[in-house]
This record gives structure tokens, sequence and C-alpha cells, in this order.
């Protein structure tokens, strides 16, 4: 798990993404104003700083530089302005990946997971079991009742994304983001194939579902089918 500054001086959204960060194990620090969360983004020595660009004491752009010019955290920034010139100005900046508002925590996670990914903090869980599914992350190899599956990398992808959330619906917007890399592009009709390849593989169908449960007009969960 890592440990992430969060720099936001709306405190409604700072409180939910320090919630949603706490909720997946990491040690969250906040800070309402810029200068107050420069020095947490160097005194901290974080794995990783979420910047939200408007703030009340110095514009974030020009924080992102300050952090910059001391350190090489990963930064994501938050912005309010999704314009083609601001997106250019502040990955130019040194930003490593941005949000525009509003987002769904689930693209948040996404992005912090990805940026940490790439980081190379270990925040990987090498492995995941639900029911009789046992996941290798490292070793791309996962067991159904003890029997290997022969799942495409896409499928492989997929079942790890689902997994990795058991019991929470994810969307196709969600998994398009997460395991196609399309956050904004993409076809749901993608997900609908990959979900139905990796059903098959599953030894299931849509409409027996054991492991892949379709949440009408919402999206899928991948849940224990023994409990
Ligand atoms: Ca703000």
């Amino acid at each position: 798990m890592a440990s992430i500054v969060v720099i936001e001086d709306d405190q409604h959204i700072r409180a939910s993404i320090a919630q949603l960060l706490a909720g997946s194990g990491h040690d969250v620090v906040t800070s309402g104003t810029a200068m107050a969360g420069l020095e947490k983004a160097v005194h901290e020595a974080p794995d990783l700083v979420l910047l939200d660009l408007g703030l009340p004491d110095v514009d974030g752009t020009e924080l992102l530089k300050m952090i910059r010019a001391v350190s090489k955290v990963p930064v994501i920034v938050i912005t309010a302005r999704g314009d083609d010139q601001v997106v250019v100005a502040t990955l130019d900046s040194g930003a490593d990946d941005y949000l525009i508002k509003p987002f769904t925590t689930s693209q948040l996670a996404a992005r912090v997971r990805a940026v940490l990914r790439r980081a190379g903090a270990d925040t990987e869980r090498e492995r995941i079991s639900v029911g009789g599914l046992d996941i290798d992350i490292p070793a791309r190899s996962a067991l159904l009742d003890g029997a290997a599956l022969d799942l495409s990398p896409k499928e492989f992808d997929l079942l790890v994304c689902l997994a990795r959330r058991a019991g929470e619906v994810l969307t196709k917007r969600d998994l398009l983001a997460e395991v196609w890399r399309e956050p904004y592009g993409g076809s749901e009709r993608t997900v609908d194939v990959h979900l139905s390849w990796l059903r098959k593989k599953l030894g299931e169908t849509a409409a027996d579902p054991r492991y892949l449960q379709t949440v009408f007009g919402v999206g899928v969960k991948l849940v224990d089918p023994s409990t």
C-alpha cells in the first residue's frame, strides 16, 4: 500500500478522496492549501500526490512546478478545466496523469492504481482468491477449482480487474477504462464480447451465472458463488 498526499481545498471532495484511498489501504495525508501541501509533498516523501489545480493561495500549476523542482514523486492533477490547453500545460509541467471533475470514484481509483503501478510502488496484491478461483497475478495464471484456465491476455486482465473488486458492480465504462485504457472511448460491445468469452471459460452462461453476475442496466460484478 502507498502513502498519498491529497492537496484539495474543497473540504467535501478532499474528504471523499481521502476516504476512498484509505478504504483501499493507503496512508493518506491531506492539505487544503498549496503551501501546506507542498511541505507535506516534500517532507512526507509520499508515493503519490493528488493535486487540485484550483487552490486558494497558489495556482496548482505553479505548485506542480515547485514540487517538480525538488521531487520526482508521481503527481495526478485534478482539474475542473478540461480544455486541451490546460491538460497539455499540466502534463508539460510534470503531471503524470490528470482527472477532470466531476470524476467517478472508480476512475480515481483506476488512475491511482495505474500511476502507482507505473511508479513501481509495491501495491499489487500478488494473488487473489474468490471462491474456487485462484489468480496468480505476476504469473498471469488462473485456476478454477484447481484446474488451469486458458485465458487470453485481455480475458485475464478482465478477470483480475473484476476479482480485485469482488462483490462490487463495475460498469462497462469502468472496465473500458481499466482493462482497455479507454476511459473516454472504446465500445461497450468489446466488453460484452470479452465477458461472454470469459463466462464460457468459467463454464457458465449469462442465463445461468455463477461468478459473473450481471446487474441489469448497471454492469457486472464478480462474486463467490458459494456464499
Ligand atoms: Ca479547488
